[in-house]
């Protein structure tokens, strides 16, 4: 693993090249792993963005929005309360002894907090869960803002009746946490409407950055994605628009907060990131849509995929070098990506 020391200065390539072409010791491993401290991995619960989009044309991919769960040298760490944020409390609910975690917001839109009111583990005393965000440029924290959500008329109870130990935390861009056992998480800013934080994980010279909703600039790379994404192993990236969707005539995506695969590409070359994932899927692409941009994503990238519920990125620290390994949950197909040693 590489050590970066400074903020990477890379000069803006508008021109998208082929990148982390799979070598012949690339591989692709298809395996289970438990909760353990030796674990580090990343898990998609929700990989919609705006709003939540059931139905049959999202099946494959999956119609919850924003919920990312990293499990890392035994620490729980969520990123964000969209409606996947219910799907993961059912899962974790089988396992009935208490249970601890952090709870990270990007920012408060409704597909990042709609699932926080279902988190079924939040109602169960013996719980306990960090929750942190940054506070609204109103001056709103996120504990303002979850529990306005659920105020009358538009939630039947208050978030008071959760009887879970919550730690409501205020953070702030440059911020660096330490969770313990070797776990740390960083803060940037991000370029999106009433502004939303990034965040890094890092565990035994492993990371994974989650970077959603963000909106890149047109002349240049962001500094602040660039040194969060310095040399990650896995990047969850604001891909919602394809470049040809943000810059069209008529329906300018421009100014909305959010960013393409091909600016996911391009920041994730110049940072050095292992495996770019493509997340908050727009609601009006279908599976068919995406299953084309993935084709075109992985034709410039083959290491890059698209995020899709269920699926799993596990790191094996053990091996020389990192190893990919995607997984998948029973309800969900399994996705194959190339790994690199
Ligand atoms: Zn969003
Ligand atoms: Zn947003």
């Amino acid at each position: 693993m590489v050590e970066v020391t400074a903020p990477l200065r890379m000069p803006y390539s508008p021109k998208l090249s082929v990148h982390h072409r799979p070598s012949k010791k690339e591989r692709i491993r298809v395996r289970i792993m438990i909760h353990s401290t030796e674990e580090f991995a990343v898990q998609f619960w929700g990989v919609r963005g705006s709003i939540a989009t059931p139905g049959l044309s999202t099946v494959r991919y999956g119609g919850n929005t924003s919920c990312v769960e990293v499990r890392a040298g035994g620490k729980r760490l969520i990123f964000d309360g969209g409606t996947g944020l219910r799907v993961l409390g059912q899962h974790l609910l089988k396992d009935k002894t208490p249970m601890e975690g952090h709870i990270f917001f990007s920012h408060s839109h409704w597909d990042h907090i709609q699932g926080f009111p279902f988190f079924r583990p939040a109602y169960v005393p013996a719980n306990s869960f960090n929750v942190y965000g940054g506070v609204a440029p109103n001056g709103a924290t996120m504990r303002q803002r979850l529990s306005d959500q659920m105020l009358h008329p538009n939630f039947p109870v208050p978030m008071q009746i959760m009887q879970a130990d919550l730690q409501f935390h205020d953070v702030h861009p440059g911020e660096i946490l330490d969770l313990g056992n070797g776990v740390t998480v960083e803060i940037a800013s991000l370029n999106h409407p009433n502004t939303a934080l990034g965040y890094r994980v890092n565990w035994k010279g492993h990371s994974a950055v989650y970077a959603t909703d963000t909106e890149h600039y047109p002349d240049r790379l962001d500094e602040n994605l660039l040194h969060l994404c310095r040399n990650a192993d896995v990047l969850v990236y604001d891909a919602c628009y394809t470049d040809e969707e943000y810059h069209d005539e008529e329906y300018s995506k421009r100014g909305w907060g959010h960013s393409t695969w091909q600016e996911a590409l391009r920041l994730a070359e110049a940072a050095h990131v292992k495996v770019p994932v493509m997340f908050h899927h727009d609601p009006d692409h279908h599976d068919e849509f995406l299953d084309k941009m993935e084709r075109q994503v992985q034709a410039l990238c083959p290491s890059a995929c698209l995020a899709r519920e269920g699926m799993i990125i596990a790191i094996d620290h053990h091996k020389q070098g990192a190893e990919f390994l995607a997984e998948s949950s029973s309800e969900s197909p399994i996705v194959k990506m190339p790994v690199s040693a």
